[in-house]
């Protein structure tokens, strides 16, 4: 069965699917993207991509290809006609079609949208977060703007395959000594006193969906979160670290740059809230 993807209005095999070249997104990364996923036939987290699309879509003074509800009908859509009960789906909307100038193109130059899924493997990712992962660190040369989800992502492209080439699962970012974030998830390490700590949501993270949730779930369990910067050499002394992102949940990180972080094994504040981050995401 071929995999169906959804392009400006038609599902369309995805060997045949295909955008326009003049395509904003195609030239000038000028467009934003979600994604998101799809256990047992529930969204996880929908509500709150739909609201950041939201807003990244304002952020950049870009129309919405449809409303919000029409759009999870699509999604739907597009899963279903895949046949998928895990899946994850990816969605991008660009500022559409038009003869190349960097400034905008005319009023009503209608976006393009494309949606995608694929399968989601569920249990391998619990395999993964009970080994724990490897990460490297890597120079964050990223925009001023990253609290914005747009398709420009080359500096992550490049962090996550410097971490590859290193045999690592993630590339940890740092400006100035300090921690941001990772290629594609959200930075945490634990403190001495069990205490949650993430970079505070500004232009210089993306505010994950995950990372909001977690908090959420952490305040729940009666851990304390604390929002603020972090250097990579106390990232190397904690006791725990750990990533969010919507594909990954709450993953533990066992080692930075090849030093073991606490007793180089999952850690338990990590665990606890991966337990309760799938528990409270599955109600929806
Ligand atoms: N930061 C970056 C740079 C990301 O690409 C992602 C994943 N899209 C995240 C953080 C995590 O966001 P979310 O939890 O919404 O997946």
């Amino acid at each position: 069965m071929p995999h169906i993807a959804y392009v400006n209005g038609q599902y369309v095999p995805q060997s045949t699917a295909m955008v326009h070249i003049e395509d904003r997104g195609y030239q000038f990364a000028d467009g934003i993207y979600e994604v998101c996923v799809v256990v047992n036939g529930c969204y996880w987290d929908m509500d709150g991509h739909l609201v950041r699309m939201q807003r990244s879509l304002s952020e950049l003074e870009m129309d919405a290809p449809m409303d919000m509800r029409a759009l999870k009908v699509v999604m739907g859509e597009v899963v279903r006609r895949n046949r998928l009960k895990d899946a994850l789906v990816y969605m991008q909307v660009t500022r559409g079609v038009a003869p190349r100038n960097h400034a905008f193109p005319p009023e009503g130059t209608a976006p393009s949208l494309v949606i995608t899924a694929r399968r989601f493997d569920f249990d391998q990712s619990d395999v993964k977060a009970n080994h724990g992962i490897a990460v490297i660190s890597q120079p964050d040369i990223r925009w001023g703007r990253v609290d914005i989800k747009t398709v420009g992502l080359l500096p992550n492209a490049l962090a996550k395959e410097a971490a590859t080439k290193a045999g690592a699962a993630e590339a940890i970012l740092v400006r100035d000594g300090v921690v941001t974030e990772c290629s594609a998830s959200n930075a945490w390490i634990v403190d001495e006193t069990g205490a949650i700590v993430t970079h505070p949501k500004t232009n210089e993270i993306l505010g994950g969906i995950t990372r909001q949730t977690a908090i959420a779930c952490a305040e729940e369990l009666q851990i304390k979160v604390i929002e603020r910067p972090f250097t990579l050499e106390e990232a190397k002394a904690a006791p725990e670290a750990f990533l969010t992102s919507a594909t990954s949940f709450v993953m533990p990180i066992i080692s930075i740059d090849g030093t073991r972080i606490g007793s180089g094994k999952p850690g338990p504040v990590a665990l606890r809230l991966r337990e309760a981050y799938k528990a409270c995401a599955a109600k929806g």
